[in-house]
């Protein structure tokens, strides 16, 4: 095929946003890999860090480290106090109405399986459905499987689309009063898709049904706003929003705390320990078991104050500008093929190259300097779809530049001249 025209297209951003103002805070994308600079596309595994974020876990175990809420000492005091102004930056980053609506977490995984361990093991019974769409990511899916083999419910998916949307139909169909829950995430990891939540939710919830959404992928790319979205509990990894890795939140409303039991027992979750009888915190905290990682919190709240520094709407414009761009530089590539056609998809792109499979493509690129995944992307059922195993993934952040797509594209083009 011929090279479609891309000189009309431009990246550059022509709002309030540029992707220069967030790269000259990211050190790591000054460096160089295997003797080029770096270009980093495997953003919807884990985000690079501002230093911004960086200085305050290093200034963080420099001059403030303690423990939290037990000691009655001034740097106890400082640490608790940095703490909960982190929960109470996921609140309003996350639109949640109070902070005490917020737990720490690891990650998004572990929020999940917080969630089928608590809530789940005290509501799912025999005969019970959790609907999960099949595109959903491995950590929507398992968590759900574990919990209903252990009360006998089912984990029923709801099926695809050809063209790779959760279909709604379907999904309707599905839903019954056995419905328990909905899993869904608000931007899928392999297709970048969004699908409507706001509305899936408002139909789960006419059952009598729980919504959880996986914000995983979303965060970083578009304002959230759980309230609006209806989610009853929402997930997100702070490793993927610029933030530290072991670290990230899960909102729930007061109404599903309401419903949820102790899933982890130890310190900072009780009120009270007898050998008689033994009480719990009030929520958050009873979800809290342990020392929780109070830097990883630090780190957070400086992410969040960092990407609330960049108007978030002129960010999710350049990014949708610089996904069309993507896309179609990529259509100019020969043997090149983007899965899925949604029009509305933000962040990622996954790719097959025939002749090629994903690992020597991913292989290919890392000599050039390009990161990007390869693999099953922790979602086999959502490849199986397309009938694959394996793919490549490009995905993207505010600080990646039209430079980078065209770098990516020429790669691929040399590939594909390779006789490789
Ligand atoms: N859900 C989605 C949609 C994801 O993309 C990911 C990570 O790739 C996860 C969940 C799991 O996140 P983590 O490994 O940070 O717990």
């Amino acid at each position: 095929a011929a090279p479609a025209d891309l000189s009309g297209l431009t990246a550059t951003p022509t709002g309030a946003f540029s992707p220069e103002a967030a790269r000259k805070d990211v050190p790591i994308l000054h460096r160089t890999v295997n003797g080029h600079p770096l270009v980093w596309l495997d953003n919807g595994a884990t985000t690079q860090k501002p230093r911004q974020v960086i200085e305050a876990v290093s200034a963080y175990y420099s001059a403030a480290n303690s423990n939290i809420h037990r000691g009655a000492h001034t740097m106890a005091r400082e640490a608790t106090e940095l703490y909960e102004a982190g929960r109470n930056a996921v609140a309003q980053f996350l639109g949640a109405p109070s902070p005490d609506t917020i737990m720490f977490v690891r990650g998004t995984t572990e929020a999940i399986n917080l969630v089928a361990q608590s809530w789940g093991r005290a509501h799912l019974g025999p005969g019970d459905d959790i609907l999960v769409p099949v595109l959903e990511h491995h950590s929507d899916i398992v968590p759900w499987q574990l919990i209903a083999e252990e009360t006998r419910a089912r984990v029923v998916p709801v099926p695809l689309t050809p063209d790779g949307e959760i279909d709604q139909a379907a999904y309707a169909d599905l839903l019954s009063a056995r419905t328990q829950m909905v899993v869904v995430s608000q931007a899928s990891n392999v297709l970048g898709t969004v699908p409507p939540v706001r509305e899936m939710t408002a139909l789960a919830h006419r059952y009598g049904a729980k919504v959880l959404v996986d914000g995983a992928q979303a965060v970083a790319h578009m304002p959230v706003d759980v309230q609006e979205l209806g989610a009853d509990f929402y997930a997100f990894s702070g490793h993927k929003l610029f933030a530290p890795t072991g670290i990230g939140a899960l909102y729930a409303t007061p109404e599903a705390m309401a419903e949820m039991r102790p899933w982890q027992g130890g310190g900072n979750m009780i009120e009270s320990v007898s050998f008689e009888r033994t009480t719990f915190a009030a929520m958050p905290h009873m979800m809290e078991a342990g020392t929780g990682h109070i830097s990883g919190v630090v780190g957070l709240l400086a992410a969040i104050d960092w990407l609330r520094g960049f108007d978030q709407n002129a960010v999710a414009a350049y990014e949708q500008q610089l996904m069309t761009y993507a896309m179609q530089a990529m259509a100019t590539v020969p043997d090149v093929e983007v899965i899925g056609s949604a029009a509305e998809r933000i962040a990622v792109l996954t790719f097959t190259m025939a002749g090629h499979d994903p690992a020597s493509i991913a292989d290919w690129l890392d000599r050039d300097g390009i990161a990007v995944r390869a693999g099953h992307h922790c979602a086999q059922p959502a490849l199986a779809h397309y009938g694959l195993e394996s793919a490549a993934r490009a995905s993207f952040a505010l600080y990646n530049t039209s430079d980078e797509v065209d770098q990516l594209v020429a790669s691929l083009r040399r590939l594909g001249q390779s006789g490789q």
